[in-house]
C-alpha cells in the first residue's frame, strides 16, 4: 500500500490540525476540564492500533489478531489498578459519559431513582439532566450546594435521600472548587439503602496522586475521564470491587459499546505509565497550589470567589457581587481574544440562563503542564482582572494579548 501524508491527502485537513497545535501553543488554556498531553500520548493515540477490533477483554476477544491490543489493555489496567488502588478497573469506555452509562446499565432499570447535584451546582448532563439519556431514562431528583458558603450541602442531601428514597446517589461534580467528603455521601447512600456513584471525571490526577481524598474503596463504582488532570489518553474508565466486576465488564461491552478505541486504551497506558512517576504527584500538587494562588489573586482584587476558594484545580467566580452588568459571556469573549481560553459557568443560585451564565470556571491543569507555577498564574489572574473591569476595551485586550504571547513563547508547549 502506497504511503502519503496527511498534507498530502488533504491539505485542508493538514491545515486544520496544524493550526489547532499552534492555537495550543499560542494560547493559555484554563478550561478546567482540559490537559496537554504529552508527545507519547499523541503518539499513542495516533497509533496502528485504531485498525483493530478487539470486542470482548483481554485473553477473551471474539476476533483473532489481538494480541497486542491485549499487552496494551493490561498495561493500562495494572497501570490504572495501582495509580487509584481499585479491585477492579475496565478501562474500555469512549468517554466520562459511557463510563457512566455503564454503571447507570448495572444498577438500575428504566424509571429507577438518581439523586445527583443540580448542573447549575455544579454537576454534570449524565447525572440525570433533562437533555440526556439519563434525564430521560431514570427518575431524577437533585442536591444543591448551600448558596450561603458554595459548599456541598450534605445535610440537605442526607434529607432528600430518606425522602426520595433514591436507587442511586452521585457524588462528583464539573464546577464544584472544593474538596468531596466522599464518605458523607457514603453515609447517605447507606441510610437509603442506594448505590453510590462517585465520578471523579475532573479530579482523577489529584486523587491519583494523593491530592484529593480517594472515593475508591468508598463508593459501589467510581468513574472517571481519562483525559481531565490525570493527563492521559482521551476517554473514560471505571473503577469498582471484584463483586460488581462481571456486571460492569458486561454493561460496558455489550452492553453499551461495541469495540474498545484501542488506539485511546493505549494512550491511556502511556498517561497512567507517566502518571506513575514522583513527577506526577508533584504536577498534581502544583496544580492545587497554581489554583489558590488564581482564587487568591481573584479575592484579592475584590471578585467573589464561590466558596471563597479552591482545594482542587478549578475556581469558580460568581461576576454578579462585583460586577452585575457583566455576563460570563462577555469575559469569556474578551479573554479569548486576548488568548486566554476559558468558559462562562453557571453559580449556585444562577439569575440569568445556563447559556448566558453569571460567572466564569477557570483551572490550572493545562497552565501547570506547562511549568506555570504562582507568580506565572498570578500574572494571567492579574491580566484576567483586567479584561473582567474592562471587557470592551481594545487597548487593554491588546495588552493582555501581548503579554499571553510573552507567556507562551516562554512556556512552550510541544515546541
Ligand atoms: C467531564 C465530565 C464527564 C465526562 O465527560 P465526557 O466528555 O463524556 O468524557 C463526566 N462527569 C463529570 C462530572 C465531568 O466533569
Amino acid at each position: 500500500m502506497e504511503q502519503s501524508h496527511i498534507r498530502d491527502v488533504d491539505p485542508d485537513a493538514a491545515d486544520a490540525l496544524s493550526s489547532e497545535r499552534q492555537r495550543q501553543e499560542d494560547t493559555l488554556a484554563m478550561i478546567a476540564s482540559e490537559n496537554h498531553v504529552s508527545e507519547a500520548v499523541l503518539e499513542a493515540q495516533g497509533s496502528a492500533l485504531t485498525n483493530k477490533y478487539a470486542e470482548g477483554y483481554p485473553g477473551e476477544r471474539y476476533y483473532a489478531g489481538c494480541e497486542y491490543a491485549d499487552e496494551i489493555e493490561s498495561l493500562a489496567i495494572e497501570r490504572a489498578e495501582e495509580l487509584w488502588g481499585a479491585e477492579h478497573v475496565n478501562v474500555q469506555p469512549h468517554s466520562g459519559t459511557q463510563a457512566n452509562m455503564a454503571v447507570y446499565l448495572t444498577a438500575l432499570d428504566p424509571g429507577d431513582k438518581i439523586l445527583s447535584l443540580d448542573l447549575t451546582h455544579g454537576g454534570h448532563l449524565s447525572h440525570g439532566h433533562p437533555a440526556n439519556f439519563t434525564g430521560q431514562t431514570y427518575t431524577v431528583e437533585q442536591y444543591e450546594v448551600d448558596p450561603e458558603t458554595g459548599y456541598i450541602d450534605y445535610e440537605g442531601l442526607k434529607a432528600k435521600a430518606d425522602e426520595f428514597n433514591p436507587d442511586i446517589i452521585v457524588s462528583g461534580y464539573s464546577a464544584y472548587p472544593r474538596e468531596v467528603e466522599f464518605e458523607r455521601i457514603q453515609e447517605a447512600a447507606d441510610l437509603a439503602d442506594a448505590y453510590h456513584l462517585a465520578d471523579i471525571a475532573h479530579i482523577t490526577g489529584l486523587v491519583a496522586a494523593g491530592v484529593h481524598t480517594s472515593p475508591v474503596g468508598v463508593a459501589d463504582f467510581v468513574t472517571g475521564s481519562t483525559h481531565k488532570t490525570i493527563r492521559a489518553g482521551r476517554g473514560g474508565i471505571i473503577m469498582c470491587d471484584e463483586e460488581h466486576a462481571d456486571d460492569i465488564d458486561n454493561s460496558v461491552f455489550p452492553g453499551a459499546q461495541g469495540g474498545p478505541l484501542m488506539h485511546n486504551i493505549a494512550g491511556k497506558a502511556v498517561g497512567f505509565k507517566e502518571a506513575l512517576s514522583d513527577d506526577f504527584e508533584a504536577y498534581a500538587e502544583q496544580t492545587v497550589k497554581n489554583a489558590e494562588a488564581l482564587a487568591e489573586t481573584f479575592t484579592d482584587a475584590g471578585l467573589s470567589v464561590v466558596s471563597g476558594g479552591t482545594d482542587n484545580h478549578l475556581v469558580l467566580v460568581d461576576l454578579r457581587p462585583s460586577h452585575p452588568e457583566t455576563t460570563g459571556k462577555e469575559v469569556e469573549a474578551a479573554l479569548e481574544s486576548a488568548g486566554i481560553i476559558m468558559n462562562a459557568n453557571t453559580v449556585p443560585g444562577e439569575t440569568r440562563s445556563a447559556f448566558n451564565p453569571s460567572g466564569i470556571r477557570v483551572g490550572t491543569p493545562a497552565l501547570t503542564t506547562r511549568g506555570f507555577t504562582e507568580s506565572t498564574v498570578r500574572e494571567v489572574g492579574e491580566l484576567m482582572i483586567e479584561l473582567i473591569d474592562n471587557p470592551t476595551d481594545d487597548e487593554a485586550i491588546a495588552a493582555a494579548s501581548d503579554r499571553v504571547d510573552t507567556l507562551t513563547d516562554e512556556y512552550p508547549l510541544y515546541g
